[in-house]
């Protein structure tokens, strides 16, 4: 389950945080994940052994990153990278987002955290299942990884062109019925259902997946949306986990 900490202003699952692991989907209300004082802040108060805040560079590329800390910088920053899978005790892994779909992977017997962002060009390139197989490669098992996508812009407000359209059916061609609908002579797609299905079909059990349908350009009070906001007031929101 999804649930929401009005103290913290973040999202977080039920299946990933535990007495060990700690993950949220920061809101509006967090702060704008783009300048580096909120991931700071919140670490310094709320994460008190924290060794390293660890930023990928987003690019929309589907490059993971096998994250060990160096002990040295207590900000890291990873080039050419959307996604950050690590062995580490007190790294935490962030991406920021607005509108595209943050996900968080927890595997808990081997201690695996990760995070990653996808827009449409990291969905339509199985962004999701690269983290799975990266975390499967370093000694991870399926049944003992936990998956939670975070918020990201609905189908109700996602209308895409044709093109984009044609380079997601030759992709998900079985999935046509599940993530697009014609509404007001427009394509919409559902990124974060095509995400649960590409995490689904990696053989995750699906009782480990958690997924909201939330949408972030809808819901202005809690969510910054770049299709929204891109000229005025926008912002990114932070996600995070952390392995104690
Ligand atoms: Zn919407």
């Amino acid at each position: 389950m999804i649930t929401y900490d009005s103290d913290l202003k973040i999202f977080y699952s039920t299946l990933i945080n535990d007495d060990k692991f700690f993950g949220g989907f920061g809101t509006r209300a967090l702060g704008d994940g783009r300048n580096i004082d909120t991931a700071i802040n919140f670490a310094q108060i709320n994460i008190p052994n924290f060794k390293t805040i660890v930023i990928p560079e987003q690019i929309h590329s589907v490059n993971v990153t096998n994250f060990s800390a160096n002990l040295i910088d207590n900000v890291e920053r990873i080039s050419e990278t959307d996604g950050v899978i690590t062995k580490d005790s007190n790294s935490v892994l962030t991406v920021i987002t607005g509108d595209c779909v943050p996900i968080m992977f927890a595997e808990k017997k081997q201690g695996i955290t990760g995070i990653s962002h996808q827009g449409w060009r990291g969905s339509v390139k199985r962004m999701a299942q690269k983290m799975i197989n990266k975390i499967i490669e370093i000694g991870g098992k399926k049944e003992d990884i936990f998956v939670a996508i975070g918020p990201s812009i609905g189908e109700c407000c996602y209308d895409i062109e044709d093109e984009r359209y044609y380079q997601f059916i030759s992709e998900f061609d079985g999935y046509a019925k599940k993530i697009f609908r014609r509404h007001q002579g427009k394509l919409h797609l559902n990124l974060s259902l095509l995400n649960y299905l590409q995490i689904m079909e990696t053989g995750i059990p699906k009782k480990n997946i958690d997924y909201f349908p939330f949408c972030t350009k809808c819901d202005k009070k809690r969510f910054f949306s770049f299709r929204r906001d891109k000229k005025v007031d926008y912002g990114e929101m932070l996600s995070f986990v952390v392995r104690s």
